[in-house]
């Protein structure tokens, strides 16, 4: 049943499906609304919010209205189902959300991730009976929603329990190949199922196969992937779900999940370029799990890493022009934003241009440093981007890298067994001098050893970032 095209054809269309098919055209506009708001940290709040509002009113018009092709609506003990299961969901989902730390929301990002990509494969696999009678096009649409969303669960599983450090990498260099192969039969095997038309029991049977087959894809595909490459995959799994999602609307002519389908998929595919993008890497390297170098960074001499005193790092900052904050994910694990910005008000208050580096992978999320920056009032215009500030960076008197690691390595531009090699860094080893604050001898997500920690430049602050922070601001004010 689809209204909008009964309504061209002259079929009988009763006013229930004309409001519903509005709801889903407002669901639609509150969807863009949301995205368009999702866009800056001082809106991207009530923009998560428009877009819920837009779910939720699908949700309960579709609930209320929908007609099957008898003209039936959907029974009461179906509707209790469907009530009690979306309690269930809400009501963890709520508790997690609100629990969740924000330097594991990629943890809980991919989580949602493989339910959104299982709810559309077992949506495929249900539907795959009725498609089969059906035509090429319905095929066509259950066939990818199966592969697709069997990948982005999966996939989003084993990014999980990477991001939570429970899975290791396997960094073999013929994995890429065997993903590849398995890729093409996978494709291949879905669009024999598509074409062949063959024996209905047969299918069932090699439906379930495929399904396999995409999860083991899934599986392999992000295995490889580690260190400074997995924001690129959360990223494509994201879009993969959304994609998924577009076809299960497919799947039931559904206009909303269609829309809301795509938004996710086009915006996570976009996302997914610029990532790519910004961290020198190609798309195909990312859907075949091909990243990085492939072995373990190279020995070498490194050298002692020197300290700074507080009263040196005080003096040093005081007498400085130009300074540059180049925040990590310590800096959101100390949640050191606040006396950060304190700070950078102190010395600003002295005549000293101080300014933010914020590189794409920064954190554990993409727009990580905006977020916490924006939450502690810094002004979004001395945040400058990594392309940006780069090449004056050997114009600055000290970086501050607060809690940053693989974001500041070196190793990815002179090391090509490094996992991160190829990837852009914020260039802290050209400033004339860099303090780098952590806690201990403590490595960066991808692993490795960082040799701009031992550079003669580089002047280790040791201690959690709140604390060495709020040292140096009491220090610097009492100069
Ligand atoms: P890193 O993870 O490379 O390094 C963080 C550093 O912070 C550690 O070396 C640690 O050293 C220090 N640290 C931890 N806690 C504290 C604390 N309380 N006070 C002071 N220092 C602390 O962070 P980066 O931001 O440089 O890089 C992000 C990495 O995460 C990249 O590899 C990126 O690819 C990856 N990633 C990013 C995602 C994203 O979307 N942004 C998602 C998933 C992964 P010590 O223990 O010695 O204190």
């Amino acid at each position: 049943m689809n209204p909008i095209s009964d309504i061209f054809t002259g079929k009988a269309v009763s006013s229930g499906d004309i409001l519903l098919e509005l709801s889903y055209l407002i669901a639609a506009l509150l969807f863009v609304f949301g995205l368009k708001r999702l866009s800056h940290p001082e809106t991207a709040r009530k923009g998560n919010l428009w877009a819920a509002g837009g779910m939720l009113l699908a949700m309960v018009t579709t609930a209320i209205l929908h007609r099957n092709d008898a003209g039936n609506g959907i029974p009461m003990a179906n509707l209790m189902i469907i009530i009690i299961a979306i309690g269930i969901g809400a009501t963890i989902g709520w508790i997690v959300a609100r629990k969740v730390k924000m330097t594991a929301m990629p943890q809980l990002v991919s989580l949602y991730n493989a339910t959104g990509g299982a709810a559309s494969a077992l949506v495929a696999l249900l539907e795959f009976p009725k498609a089969m009678a059906g035509n090429v096009g319905s095929l066509l649409v259950t066939i990818l929603g199966l592969i697709i969303g069997a990948v982005a669960f999966s996939g989003s599983l084993v990014a999980y329990g990477k991001l939570d450090g429970k899975v290791g990498d396997i960094r073999a260099g013929y994995m890429k190949y065997i993903n590849l192969v398995l890729m093409a039969v996978t494709l291949l095997f879905g669009a024999w199922l598509i074409f062949s038309g063959g024996n209905p029991v047969e299918q069932i049977w090699a439906v379930w196969l495929l399904f396999a087959l995409a999860l083991l894809y899934g599986v392999l595909f992000v295995m490889p992937i580690g260190g400074a490459d997995m924001p690129v995959v959360i990223s494509l799994l994201n879009a993969l779900t959304g994609i998924a999602a577009a076809m299960a609307g497919f799947i039931y002519h559904n206009q909303a999940m269609i829309l809301g389908g795509i938004l996710v998929g086009a915006a996570g595919m976009i996302l997914t370029i610029l990532m790519c993008k910004a961290m020198n890497r190609s798309l195909l390297n990312v859907i075949i799990g091909a990243f990085g170098g492939g072995g373990a960074a190279i020995d070498r001499e490194m050298g002692i890493m020197k300290e700074i005193t507080v009263s040196d790092a005080a003096v040093l900052l005081n007498y400085s022009q130009k300074v540059v904050v180049i925040p990590g994910y310590g800096l959101a694990v100390a949640q050191a934003q606040h006396i950060a910005h304190e700070l950078d008000n102190i010395l600003e208050s002295r005549g000293v241009d101080v300014r933010y580096a914020i590189h794409p992978v920064a954190g554990r999320m993409p727009g990580h440093m905006n977020v916490l920056l924006a939450e502690a009032d810094v002004p979004y215009e001395k945040l400058v981007e990594m392309d940006d500030i780069n090449p004056d960076m050997h114009n600055v008197d000290v970086a501050i890298v607060i809690g940053a690691n693989d974001v500041v390595n070196p190793a990815a531009y002179d090391d090509p067994s490094s996992p991160i090699y190829g990837m852009p860094i914020i260039d802290a080893h050209l400033a004339r001098n860099i303090i780098v604050m952590k806690r201990g001898a403590g490595k960066g997500y991808a692993g490795i050893e960082n040799f701009l920690f031992f550079n003669d430049k580089t002047r280790m602050f040791y201690g959690n970032a709140k604390d060495s922070l709020q040292k140096l601001a009491a220090e610097i004010k009492n100069m």
